[in-house]
């Protein structure tokens, strides 16, 4: 079956399908699952020998439960995650737990982080035209006593978009500031990787195919014709193409693993994706032999409710950590976001380990060989080194939303582009914002056939 089904894609020796999809992330999958529902041949092309691209559960190499690299949590009523999962008949589990703060030596639990918050909304609200958050900071906080702010609302920006301060806009910035989002997060059951199963699973029972470990390097096109060609040489044509990659990947010079080089060249777009943001992490996820951090924390004059913390803020190198609250279990999370993560891109994993494990040694005051003594499995993940990704996800520039726009224009209804950084909506740089898009893209190629 699986035989027939491929030798149907099959035209002198070469790969040919109605419709290519270059990338098997979230959006990709989606347009895929979308597409092959309404009957055309899809050809899904990635350059990895696993699917789901920044979704990457693992359930081995010692970790005792399912551990996201990636994407971990839906953040908040999502429609188009929410809807996909109970098609799948996939459970989202409640996120649940305190946000803390360890600064001077100790546990603050606290949700309002950020000090004059009332005049940072009057003057984002005063701007009449966007500019860079650093330029902003600069123009109009530049005063003493807003020290702090300042550099709360930098490590915000970098820490939770991952965004470079001195690209990232002022009106995104007031974008979040005011947002009354349910701040509600969940997991996924067995982690987002069985999401990612069933799409792939939806597209092969519609007659499609995910080819893994295909490096796409070039894509030769004209109106109504596309041909890929792969870095081992084999061609891939069809009349459509989607590009499904993630921005970091479509802004890097072609001849960078992993690029893609359109001929002819496709100007305008190229010049769009440059002027769109991609943001930066470092992720780690180190299991230890138990929970030592609650106790810790007690130790040190936190009261006993820090055993709810689910996310704790501190200026250490690595600063940001999270628990898997509500469960207890001996996992913690690091998270560098922004321009340190792109600064530590050339760095081993065991030097960048190091430094997560110095942070939590003196957030608990425990000596780092204890903490290396106790790990029983770790993983750092240094997304801005992966050449099939470079970076995190995207973050609002000034200049994203003309960007987006005219990406959004196929080239002559032959080249799509799709991604999370392609959605319009609030949920930018998500698993949501990435199946959105690639839902948005079939529809629009489904309604023109
Ligand atoms: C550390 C981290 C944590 C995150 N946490 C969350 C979270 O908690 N919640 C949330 O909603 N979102 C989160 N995100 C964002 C979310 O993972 C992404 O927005 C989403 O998965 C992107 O999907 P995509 O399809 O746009 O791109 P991708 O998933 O990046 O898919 C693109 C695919 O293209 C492939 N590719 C690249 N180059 C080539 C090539 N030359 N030829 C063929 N294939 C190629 C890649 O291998 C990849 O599989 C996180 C991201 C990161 C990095």
């Amino acid at each position: 079956m699986l035989i027939a089904t491929i030798s149907g894609y099959y035209c002198n020796n070469k790969m040919q399908a109605d419709i290519l999809i270059i990338g098997a992330g979230a959006s990709g999958l989606m347009a895929g699952m979308q597409l092959s529902r309404k009957g055309k041949k899809v050809l899904v092309l990635e350059a990895r020998d696993r699917i789901g691209g920044r979704i990457h559960t693992i359930t081995n190499r010692g970790f005792k439960q399912a551990t996201e690299l990636g994407a971990e949590f839906v953040h908040g009523k999502l429609p188009v995650t929410l809807a996909l999962l109970k098609e799948a008949k996939i459970k989202p589990l409640d996120a649940v737990g305190d946000m803390w703060r360890y600064a001077d030596g100790r546990f603050h639990k606290s949700e309002q982080f950020l000090v004059h918050y009332e005049v940072i909304i009057k003057k984002l609200n005063a701007l009449k035209t966007d500019i860079t958050l650093d330029e902003f900071l600069t123009r109009y906080l530049s005063a003493k006593k807003y020290t702090e702010t300042c550099s709360m609302l930098r490590n915000f920006a970098a820490g939770y978009d991952t965004a470079d301060p001195s690209r990232f806009s002022a009106f995104a910035m007031r974008k979040e500031l005011q947002s009354e989002d349910d701040d509600h997060q969940y997991r996924v059951n067995g982690g987002y990787c069985t999401m990612i199963g069933y799409l792939e699973s939806e597209i092969v029972k519609n007659g499609g195919i995910v080819s893994l470990s295909t490096i796409v390097k070039e894509l030769q096109w004209e109106q109504g014709m596309v041909k890929a060609i792969a870095a081992d040489g084999r061609e891939f044509t069809a009349q459509k193409v989607i590009m499904a990659l993630p921005l970091g990947v479509l802004q890097a010079n072609k001849h960078d693993e992993g690029a893609i080089a359109f001929t002819p060249p496709i100007p305008e777009r190229e010049h769009a994706l440059q002027q769109m943001g991609m943001g930066n992490v470092i992720k780690l996820l180190l299991q230890f032999d138990e929970v030592f951090w609650e106790k810790q924390a007690i130790k040190k004059g936190a009261k006993a409710d820090v055993k709810e913390m689910s996310y704790l803020f501190s200026t250490e190198t690595i600063p940001t950590w999270w628990t898997q609250r509500p469960h207890t279990i001996p996992l913690l999370t690091g998270w560098l976001g922004g321009p340190a993560a792109e600064n530590l891109k050339n760095a081993d994993d065991e030097y960048i380990l190091n430094l997560g494990l110095l942070s939590l040694s003196n957030i608990y005051d425990m000596p780092v060989a204890s903490l290396r003594a106790k790990l029983t499995a770790h993983q750092v993940v240094n997304w801005p080194a992966d050449p099939f990704i470079r970076g995190s996800y995207s973050y609002a520039t000034i200049f994203t939303n003309e960007a987006r726009k005219l990406l959004a224009q196929p080239v002559q209804d032959t080249i799509y582009f799709t991604g999370e950084f392609m959605y319009d909506g609030p949920e930018m740089g998500t698993v949501e914002a990435a199946l959105a898009s690639g839902k948005e893209v079939a529809d629009g190629i489904g309604s023109r056939g």
